[in-house]
């Protein structure tokens, strides 16, 4: 009766570049490249001591395209969870792109979303994603999760905006107290 199970979790989702890790407006895929936005380490952690999970889901086309590979994907990965002291829960990436082959989790589809909700049981409207683009947001909004753009930019999409992800988990916090 697994299906009938309470949904018990709740999680922050994450988009990578632009929220984690600074966007460079070029495929970031080598670790020296690969640098942190405003306090994340510290953002995390206030996120974590709420109760959220924190998972990361990224489009990395750049495997379809052969750029670069899932190891330096991985990589990356591994250079933040370092930095967090292994804060993230899980990291779902997308390698496709249309120009390849049609997948339904390349954001703004939303498959990597419904897998993670399923897999760990997470309540989607106790949950929230972080993105600097509405495809980030689409996919989120359709599943019930809550939305938050960063750069305070604006968007139909979005719930809310807040400049970063840093002031987002003081938002949190305080509206925990
Ligand atoms: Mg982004």
């Amino acid at each position: 009766m697994d299906h009938l199970k309470a949904k018990t979790s709740k999680c922050i989702f994450l988009d990578r570049d632009g929220v984690l890790n600074i966007e460079r407006g070029a495929y970031t895929y080598q670790p020296s490249d690969f640098e942190l936005e405003y306090k994340v380490p510290e953002a995390l952690q206030n996120l974590k001591t709420l109760g959220y999970l924190l998972i990361i889901i990224t489009n990395q086309a750049g495997i379809a395209k052969g750029l670069y590979t899932k190891k330096e994907v991985l990589a990356c990965h591994e250079k933040l969870q370092k930095a967090c002291g292994n804060l993230i829960d899980a990291l779902y990436f997308s390698p496709y792109h249309p120009d390849f082959s049609t997948s339904l989790s390349r954001k703004p589809d939303s498959l990597m979303f419904e897998k993670a909700l399923n897999k760990f049981n997470i309540e989607p409207t106790n949950s929230y994603m972080i993105g600097d683009k509405e495809r980030d947001l689409i996919p989120a909004k359709k599943l019930s999760i809550n939305t938050i753009i960063v750069n305070n930019a604006t968007s139909q999409w979005a719930d809310r905006s807040c400049k970063n992800l840093f002031e987002f988990s003081l938002i949190l916090t305080q509206l925990a107290k």
